[in-house]
């Protein structure tokens, strides 16, 4: 898609003065915030989009190599990162924009300060699925232990940064007074230390508590893919927000039935009299076992198509088939009857191999596979 032009993002004219664009920039991301938008793409792509055209345009040197270039200036390793900005990023840049109108707390979910919020850290677990449960999607309920606030905990205003996350020092160089921004090391950006905590918290307040999580895991995962719980991994101290749990899937090997993608393989073995006379067989597929017909004459390599009787795409579009491989059983030993009685045949003429042009060769037969 397309950039949009960043005046037109912030809904300002060109010739707007850097009040102008703050004031837009501000009212932007109040109405898009995450707090307000909760699992709204839309919202997150537009708050982001907003972020990024008021770091363009609120740096003078930036705006004026937009003016002149327009995006193509900062494509290339430019400067700024063409891929948008982060979260942390945005909320970072917040200080500057509500410090003074929203301090006090006045915005919710910031405190009124220029801290970021701090976020729990992630927690990953393993699923082992059986092929069935890949097939059809499944919901797994898992204990999960994680962190979380302890009751009796309360959490006050760091006294080092005074709530702002940030310590700012002043230094003299050879520019001039130099004024930077680092991270406060108390609170460590979250603006908010311990109060008060029970005996068996940790130091940031939290203790671990066993959850039982509700996991949707839908049909078509693979192995080694990972699912997000967004806000189920630890909880963080204060008015941070949670971590996600994430959840590696294990695909449990199947007795009979082999994944290739989203196709099925099975391997079918039947008698030597069964493929000379026809028969039918059971077998399995990954939403029961089915009966299928074995043709009179069947060649052993043979492959039976059994069209949907895959797993399903994991995007949501069609199935993969179950394709079965027809393997003819020849017996290493015979009793002296059936010596007698396949010697007879032997110079019979009807057994002698006459390859039809229907009976496809090995290679061709790999290459309908994938077809
Ligand atoms: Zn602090």
């Amino acid at each position: 898609m397309a950039k949009r032009d960043y005046y037109e993002i912030l809904g300002v004219n060109k010739g707007a003065s850097s009040d102008e664009i703050k004031k837009a920039y501000r009212k932007m991301a109040i109405k898009y915030h995450p707090d307000k938008n909760p699992d709204n793409k839309e919202a997150e792509a537009k708050f982001k989009e907003a972020a990024e055209a008021y770091e363009i345009l609120s740096n003078a040197d930036k705006k004026a190599r937009y003016d002149q270039f327009g995006h193509q200036a900062f494509e290339g390793g430019g400067g700024f990162n063409g891929g948008g900005m982060n979260m942390d990023d945005i909320f970072s840049q917040f200080g500057d924009i509500f410090g003074g109108a929203f301090g006090g707390g006045g915005f919710s979910g910031f405190g009124g300060g220029g801290q970021r919020r701090v976020k729990g850290s992630n927690l990953r677990i393993r699923v082992k699925l059986t092929l069935e449960e890949i097939a059809n999607g499944v919901e797994k309920k898992i204990k999960v232990k994680r962190k979380v606030q302890a009751k009796g905990t309360t959490y006050k205003t760091c006294t080092t940064c005074h709530g702002s996350g940030q310590i700012t020092r002043i230094t003299n160089t050879i520019l001039g007074r130099m004024q930077t921004a680092a991270t406060c090391n108390v609170c460590h950006g979250a603006g908010q230390i311990i109060d008060k905590k029970p005996a068996d918290a940790d130091e940031q307040g939290l203790k671990f508590a066993e959850e039982t999580v509700s996991i949707k895991i839908p049909a078509g995962v693979v192995d080694g893919m990972q699912l997000k719980v967004a806000g189920k991994g630890n909880e963080a101290p204060g008015n941070g927000i949670s971590g996600d749990l994430l959840v590696a899937i294990e695909e449990d090997a199947h007795e009979t039935l082999q994944r290739e993608g989203d196709n099925l393989h099975y391997d079918l073995y039947v008698s030597l009299p069964d493929a000379i006379l026809g028969t039918s067989k059971e077998i399995d597929t990954v939403t029961g076992k089915v009966r299928i017909k074995i043709e009179q004459g069947v060649q052993s390599g043979k492959i039976l198509r059994l069209r949907g009787k895959g797993i399903p795409s994991i995007n949501g579009y069609g199935r993969g088939d179950l394709l079965v491989h027809v393997n003819v059983w020849t017996p290493k030993t015979l009793n002296k009857q059936q010596r007698e009685f396949f010697e007879s045949m032997r110079e019979d003429e009807h057994f002698t191999p006459k390859p039809e042009s229907t009976d496809k060769s090995f290679f061709e037969k790999v290459k309908d596979m994938f077809s």
